[in-house]
This record gives structure tokens, sequence and C-alpha cells, in this order.
């Protein structure tokens, strides 16, 4: 019987959230969801998707899988479509997922949808939900045939627990020539300490209104004082004042925390798109007609370099 499956990604040996979000998405809308686990020492992590409503977890633990290479993932997908019949092959955003995702569909010449922010069933058919121009519409999409290959926005949903547990079969890849001849030869991982932008409760983000790099340490100690992670807009990222990896926005991620605290950002269109589901938005800005304003719970009309500094000290007063 035709099937779903997510293909779930690591860190290490943790399940990585938005996969997991995915997954339990699948579950949600029912019929049979499996998932594909792929890297090298990966098995013991294959149970854990059960509690996120895998029914199967197809397990490739192999040492040429190591590397986040997407080609010989795309051979282990497109092995497990063939096999098993899946109708529907769902992947989160991410650098790999986003490659996997566009040569399986090349592979297996299926239809690809992206960007998307959810997906429904309406009159038995499964519809994406793809926000368009400049997120100002949200289209409903869908596939002309099957395999339907679909790539869900960062931060599209929370990973749903629902308790199961997944039976666990592990598979031997057969890996193209062609598949295995990229080679990785260098990997940075970037130290963070504190959550990162996508899971934490409360992001302080920071815009060009903080007038230099240096002035991030009046984000990053509010941010420290408040137990959160610190973000940033396309402005500051381009000019080299913060690291991509924090941008939040509609070239940047999504994010949805309690608490989204704005230091000096306008409030452009493509910077609310990636901030707009905050639970709580609070906007520090000098210009009252600043447009964040209009999307904001709490708004202060100030310098930011004399209210951060304060407001941290307070926070500290508070949680000490
Ligand atoms: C295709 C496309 C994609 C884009 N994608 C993204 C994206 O993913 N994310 C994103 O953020 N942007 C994105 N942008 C850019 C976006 O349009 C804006 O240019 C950008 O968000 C502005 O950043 P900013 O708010 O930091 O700067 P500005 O717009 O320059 O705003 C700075 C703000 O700081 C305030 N300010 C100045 N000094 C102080 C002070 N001392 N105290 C308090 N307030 C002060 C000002 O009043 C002003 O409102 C994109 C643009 C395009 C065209």
């Amino acid at each position: 019987m035709p099937g779903t499956l997510v293909f779930l990604e690591h860190h290490g040996d943790e399940l990585l959230k938005p996969s997991l979000a995915v997954l339990s998405k699948a579950a949600q809308l029912g019929g049979d969801v499996s998932a594909a686990l792929l890297g090298s020492g990966v098995e013991s992590l294959a149970a854990g998707a059960g509690a996120y409503g895998a029914g199967t977890v197809y397990v490739a633990d192999d040492p040429r899988l190591e590397a986040p290479l997407p080609q010989p993932r795309v051979d282990v997908l497109a092995q497990l479509v063939g096999e098993h019949g899946f109708d529907t092959v769902l992947f989160a955003s991410s650098i790999l997922g986003a490659d996997v995702a566009a040569a399986l569909a090349a592979r297996l010449d299926a239809g690809l949808n992206w960007q998307l922010t959810d997906l429904v069933e309406q009159d038995g058919q499964l519809v994406g939900k793809q926000p368009a121009l400049s997120d100002s519409v949200v289209c409903d999409v869908g596939w002309t045939s099957t395999p339907r290959l679909a790539l869900f926005r960062a931060g599209a949903f929370d990973p749903a627990e629902t308790g199961g547990e997944a039976r666990v079969e592990r598979i031997e890849p057969q890996l193209e020539d062609f598949s295995t001849q990229a080679e990785m030869v260098e990997q940075a991982h970037e130290e963070q300490s504190g959550p990162s932008i996508e899971d934490a409760d409360v992001i302080v983000a920071g815009g060009r209104g903080l007038g230099s790099p240096e002035a991030f340490s009046l984000a990053e100690e509010l941010a420290k004082a408040l137990g959160g992670a610190v973000a940033a807009t396309r402005a500051v990222v381009d000019a080299g004042w913060y690291p991509y990896a924090a941008q939040v926005g509609q070239t940047g991620k999504t994010v949805s925390p309690k608490l989204y605290v704005a230091l000096g950002i306008s409030g452009a269109i493509q910077h609310k798109v990636g901030m707009q589901s905050s639970q709580v938005i609070v906007a520090i800005n000098k210009d009252p007609n600043a447009p964040i304003f209009e999307y904001s719970d709490l708004g202060v009309v100030g310098d930011l370099h004399q209210i951060v500094p304060k407001l941290t000290e307070l926070v500290r007063e508070r949680r000490s």
C-alpha cells in the first residue's frame, strides 16, 4: 500500500527538530508513515522517531553515508521508493534536505513543491500551502503524478510527540558509482552557546539601528539575561555585522518564539515574514512611524543605546 516517507536528518546523536516536525505533520495526516535515517553510526537514533509518528524507520547505516553529501542519499531514497512504492516523500528545509529533494525529483522525474508552510487533505487530494509574492498571498499547490515530493519551510511546524513505537528495518544501500565520486574535503561546525534561533523561546534580534557590529553586544547581553538567542536582519548580515546563520526573514530563517525583541529593526515585509508568528513581539525603534510598530504587541519609541542596557539590567535584577 502506498505511504509517506519522511527524510530524517540528524546531528551527532540527535534527530533534528525540523525533520521530526515534518514527521509528526505526516502522522497527523494519517496513513502509513515511514522515515528514512541515513548516515554512519545512526542506528541507535532510529527508534526515537517512533514517538513522532513513524511506523517504520528504514536505516541505512554505512560509512559511505557519513559525510552530508546528497547523491548517496538520493540513491537510498530512490531505492526505498522503488521497493516500497511510497507515493509521498517529505523533507524539512535545510541545505542538505533541499539538495536531496531536488536531486531526487530529477532522479524520479517527480514533482517537487518547496517552501511549503502546510500540507492538508482536500477532497481526497494532498494540497500544499505555498506563500508567494513576498508572502503576501498563500497559494494552493498540488502534484499531477506520484511520487509527490515536498520541502517544508524551517519553523513551519513544531514536532508533536504521539508516543508510538517504530519498527526499525536496516537496509543495505546500493550506491551508484557516480554518487560516490564527490568527497567532503572539510566541514566546519560553528560552536554556539545557548539555544539556536530555531529552538529558542526568546529571540533578541538586531537591525541596522544598532549602528555598528560592536553594538551587537547589546543584543547579546539582553539575550543572555533572558536566556534567549540572537537573530539579525538581512541588512546587518549583508554588512558583515553578524553571521548569516542568524538571519530571520524571507531569505533567512522562519522563527516563532514566545518572545521576539526587535532592536533597531524597521520591520520590512521580508523581515516580517520570518518572525510574524512569534507569540509576543516587542520593538524598540527611535522612529515612531517604523512599520514594525504596526505588528508589535509592545512598542518603545526611543534610542536603543539608552534603553537596552537599562532593560538588560532590570531583567538581570528580576532574574536574580
Ligand atoms: C528579495 C529580498 C529578500 C530579503 N530578505 C530579507 C530577510 O530574509 N530578512 C531581512 O531582515 N531582510 C530581508 N530583506 C531586506 C529588507 O527589505 C530590509 O532592507 C531589511 O530587513 C532592513 O533591515 P533593518 O531593519 O536592519 O534596517 P533598516 O531598514 O535600515 O532599519 C533600521 C531601523 O533602525 C531604527 N534606528 C536607527 N537608529 C536607532 C536607534 N539608535 N535606536 C532605535 N532605533 C534606531 C531606524 O528608525 C530604522 O527603523 C530582503 C530584501 C529583498 C529585496
